[in-house]
């Protein structure tokens, strides 16, 4: 399924121009406009879901596959040193299309457009990590 108002589903038809990395039946991979830094690709479904975590699992596992792929690639063939892979799920983490897709962000040094930071809480000592881990396993 496409969804009309999803810039990434207009990609995917070809209603819109993208520099296309890989494609097969199922998945898609493009530059991001953005170059945050230089190779950032975008990994995508052909189908439309809102975000991993409600992509089903097997669509899912195809992506990340061509991530990985994708990852090696960038390494071999750009010379990056690193690889940040991200999902962002809703906009409260970031996300701003609402089509799946994982970035893949090839890493030369630190400099660069992409930052990610993940300071320690400062009310790290005083949560009970057991606890916390009892809850999740509760979802699970
Ligand atoms: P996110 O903020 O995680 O949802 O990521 C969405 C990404 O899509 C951003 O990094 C944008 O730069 C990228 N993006 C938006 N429109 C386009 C487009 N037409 N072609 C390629 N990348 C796009
Ligand atoms: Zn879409």
């Amino acid at each position: 399924m496409r969804k009309d108002d999803c810039i990434f589903c207009k990609i995917i038809e070809g209603k819109i121009p993208s520099a296309k990395v890989y494609e097969d039946d199922d998945v898609l991979a493009f530059l991001d406009i953005s170059q945050t830094t230089e190779g950032h690709t975008l990994v995508v479904p052909k189908e439309h879901y809102d975000n991993f975590l409600t992509t089903p699992k097997e669509i899912m596992h195809k992506v990340m596959d061509v991530a990985q792929r994708i990852g090696q690639a960038e390494i071999m063939v750009l010379g990056a040193k690193g690889i940040n892979i991200l999902s962002n799920v809703n906009k409260e983490a970031g996300q701003s299309v609402f089509h799946f897709h994982v970035h893949v962000i090839p890493r030369y040094d630190r400099k660069g457009g992409f930052t990610l930071e993940m300071k320690e809480n400062p009310k790290a000592k005083d949560l009970s990590l057991p606890a916390l881990a009892s809850e999740i396993k509760k979802g699970l």
